[in-house]
């Protein structure tokens, strides 16, 4: 009998799934799904990512992207520690692009601020500048920074916080004035879903080649579209750090065990007909794993993009604090309870806009709690170690003068013999 932690995905929702579903979700999608992928060209609602979960959710229930996100801190604050700063009293900006509610800002942000104090005193002006999507839950933000106890303003009356609504696929800052940029978990999030995903609610473990392709030119457009706007806004020798997800040098995304429940968990919820077919095919979550060589592409060849330079890139494990917690307590139903909480606070309010009133649908609150509660069932019966295949990246943007060097190279390399 096959083990049933190796089956694929697909194996799992066709074994599973009953006819009904198995027909909705796998044979007959595959004609809809060529008409859908030409009106997901639209710019509707529905396809475009939502923020996280407001309220405080994403904030309560995003501890794995803390611990995930925790081993890029030391390249940032190695990055406070030597970036070039401008001579004068001017103001040092450090940009965080999707801060979410913030929570997870405050550790990077507090490590580059006490790196740059050592440098330059308690009096020079720092301004961090929080970006998200216009629709973040902003008063969260705020409040986290006035109240947390971790806040980075506390005990720093020269520290100044702001925050901008808008995507970061476009330049949200004026040119040249960031010094430093922080990045975490957010550029896996694509621009807009670009296909649907007839097999699958994440694209990673879809066997449709129309959607794997249109999801791969997104992802490496969306790249160099966020490159390009962080290479305008950067200072000369200003650093940007980059934590997003990534795939694993076999092309391993991770997650299993957390996806396929919440692929089952939907079908059920289809199957009662709280949710309808139709609702069910439209959930995709347009995120993204990098490769190694995904994220190194628009560099290639002369190691430039953007007038950016890659100092750095590494795909890591992500530490599945999750599971350690299990391994110590034994408890099942923590266990699954905690995933689904992860899931909730980051993917649910994406999926729930492929209901047919969108986000404003009136089954939205019940649609949160149910799919939460058939997530924790299904992963508390079988608790296992989730990959959390991650990667940091370390940008710099050049300077005048490596620029013109660089060009010098060029030019003696074309009139070569
Ligand atoms: N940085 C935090 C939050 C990550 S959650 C952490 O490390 O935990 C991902 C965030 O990226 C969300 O708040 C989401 O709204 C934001 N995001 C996704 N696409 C975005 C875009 N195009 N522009 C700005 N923010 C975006």
């Amino acid at each position: 009998m096959t083990d049933p932690s190796k089956r694929t995905l697909t194996g799992y929702l066709l074994d599973r799934g009953p006819t009904r579903f198995r027909k909705s979700w796998s044979d007959n999608l595959c004609q809809v799904a060529s008409d859908r992928t030409m009106r997901m060209t639209e710019t509707s609602a529905a396809f475009i990512p939502a923020p996280m979960e407001g309220h405080g959710g994403y904030n309560r229930g995003s501890r794995v992207q803390a611990a995930g996100a925790s081993k890029a801190v030391p390249l940032f604050a190695g990055a406070a520690n030597t970036v070039p700063l401008a001579d004068a009293q001017e103001t040092i900006v450090i940009a965080d692009y999707g801060s979410s509610e913030g929570r997870n800002s405050l550790s990077p942000i507090a490590a580059a601020i006490r790196a740059l104090r050592d440098r330059v005193g308690l009096e020079r002006a720092i301004s961090v500048v929080h970006t998200d999507l216009p629709d973040n839950d902003f008063q969260t933000l705020f409040q986290t920074l006035a109240n947390d106890p971790d806040s980075y303003l506390r005990g720093d009356p020269a520290v100044f916080a702001s925050a901008i609504g808008r995507s970061f696929y476009q330049q949200l800052l004026p040119s040249c004035s960031v010094t430093l940029g922080w990045s975490s978990w957010a550029v896996q999030w694509l621009s807009r879903t670009p296909s649907s995903i007839p097999d699958h609610v994440q694209v990673a473990y879809s066997h449709n080649a129309a959607a794997r392709a249109a999801f791969t030119k997104q992802s490496a457009d969306d790249w160099r579209t966020f490159l390009m706007s962080r290479g305008r806004e950067l200072r000369p020798g200003g650093t940007l750090v980059v934590q997003t997800m990534a795939l694993h040098d076999n092309g391993d995304f991770g997650y299993r065990g957390v996806l396929e429940a919440m692929c089952a968990a939907l079908k059920s919820l289809c199957d009662e007909g709280f949710i309808s077919a139709e609702e069910l095919r439209r959930m995709t979550i347009p995120t993204v794993g990098r490769s190694r060589a995904d994220i190194a592409a628009p560099f290639s060849p002369n190691g430039r993009f953007a007038d950016l330079v890659m100092e750095h890139v590494e795909v890591f494990d992500g530490d599945d604090r999750i599971w350690r917690e299990f391994e110590r307590n034994r408890d099942a139903a923590e266990f699954g309870a905690q995933w689904a909480i992860f899931s909730r606070a980051s993917v649910f309010p994406t999926l729930a806009r492929s209901l047919k009133g969108g986000p404003t649908d009136p089954r939205a609150p019940a649609f949160f709690g149910k799919l939460e509660a058939g997530m924790a069932a299904r992963l508390s019966m079988a608790p296992g170690q989730m990959d959390i295949p991650l990667a940091s990246v370390v940008l710099v943007k050049e300077t005048a003068q490596a620029r013109s060097t660089q060009a010098s190279a060029d030019s003696a390399a074309n009139t070569g013999p």
